[in-house]
């Protein structure tokens, strides 16, 4: 027999090159949420293979005082990509904010948070509405530039620089731009802070220029807040500072059908967030009650992120049809809802419909 004759051995298929992220299931309805966001990805066939790291309270109770484990910081910086549950904050003392911690060191500089109804199948009195709202978010009040004066006076700083707006606002608009959005809505409050907000106003009207196909404008936050509320669909695109932005942003969730359907995408140079708008939900952590939604829709962001987005569009429209069918977590539970589930029932339900 000569070589000829001799047909190659048959080739294995090549196994996916998988993606590394790094995974913090996060406090209080964290770990639940994470548990199903995961089994959802893994049945969707995501191309990822998932990292554990430490971040969040249990870390700073073990004497971390930025709430972040030293290999945690190197792996973020490994994979560039962090999906992370809530994490538990107190309120009016104690450690600071992990997550202000994260955004800061890691530079994550935009805060992009997608508000849409899904109506008839979740509440709302807005079927319409379907906007972004990119959030500055290293700077303004959450600069973390707070101080004692007297027992009787406190006072925080509020940090703008022109470099700051400028890298969030064109964000809003590239991000307009590639997405098929027509309009930008800055929001400040600069006929007070004249210096801060006007200074972010005046940076939106020198960068709208760049973009003429895109119509852009301006509300004082008050006013904008007020709409948001009462006339979602009015909007787009909405870019603002970081205070308004995480206030604007919860009332968006809400606004749309619950606070547990928001994700987010926490965007830098060269490391990318991506969590649920939402917070830990202490008062009904570890009852499998929680929305997993939010971060999924965040989990979705990010597979989009890193190039996976035909396994983000199968999550998503597994998720839609879950929805549309009638299986609802109790947030979300209305005159539309067949079966009422828990966190984990809910995520079968998602996988069922893959
Ligand atoms: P929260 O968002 O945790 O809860 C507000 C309300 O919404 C609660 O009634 C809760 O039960 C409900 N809720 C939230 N998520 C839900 C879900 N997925 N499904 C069903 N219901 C849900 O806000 P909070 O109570 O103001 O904050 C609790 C903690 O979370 C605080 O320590 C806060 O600092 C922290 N927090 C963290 C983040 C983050 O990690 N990015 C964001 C916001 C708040």
């Amino acid at each position: 027999m000569n070589s000829t004759d001799v047909h190659p051995a048959p080739q294995a298929p090549t196994p996916p090159t998988l993606t590394p992220i790094a995974v913090a299931p996060g406090d209080g309805i964290g770990p639940e949420l994470m548990a199903a966001t995961l089994r959802v990805l893994e049945a969707a066939g995501a191309r990822i293979e998932p990292r554990p790291v430490e971040v969040g309270q249990e870390v700073y109770l073990r004497g971390v005082s930025s709430g972040v484990a030293p290999e945690a910081w190197e792996e973020l910086r490994r994979t560039g990509v962090l999906l992370k549950g809530p994490i538990t904050t107190p309120q009016g003392g104690g450690y600071k904010s992990v997550n202000v911690t994260l955004r800061k060191a890691l530079g994550l500089y935009a805060n992009v948070r997608p508000a849409r109804a899904y109506a008839p199948f979740v509440a709302t009195h807005h079927p319409g509405m379907d906007l972004v709202i990119v959030r500055e978010n290293e700077e303004d009040l959450y600069a973390g530039i707070e101080h004692r004066q007297t027992d009787e006076v406190y006072q925080c700083l509020k940090l703008v620089t022109r470099e700051g707006c400028e890298r969030v606002v064109r964000y809003a608009f590239e991000y307009a731009r590639a997405h098929g959005r027509r309009k930008v809505t800055a929001m400040s409050k600069d006929n007070i802070m004249k210096l801060t907000d006007g200074l972010f106003h005046r940076v939106f009207d020198e960068v709208a220029r760049e973009y003429p196909e895109i119509t852009a404008d301006h509300l004082i936050v008050d006013i904008g807040a007020a709409r948001l509320g009462a006339q979602p669909e009015r909007f787009d695109v909405i870019v603002t500072l970081n205070l308004y932005g995480d206030i604007l942003s919860d009332i968006a969730s809400e606004v749309a059908g619950s606070v547990g359907l928001g994700g987010s995408a926490n965007i830098g140079q060269s490391v990318a967030l991506f969590e649920a708008v939402h917070g830990s939900a202490p008062d009904i952590a570890g009852q499998d009650k929680a929305n997993p939604s939010g971060l999924l829709n965040a989990a979705a962001l990010m597979l989009t992120h890193i190039g996976q987005g035909d396994v983000a569009a199968r999550v998503l429209n597994a998720w839609l049809r879950t929805l549309e069918d009638g299986i609802h977590t109790g947030d979300i539970a209305g005159e539309h809802t067949a079966r009422r589930v828990g966190t984990q029932a809910f995520a079968d339900a998602v996988i069922e419909r893959l």
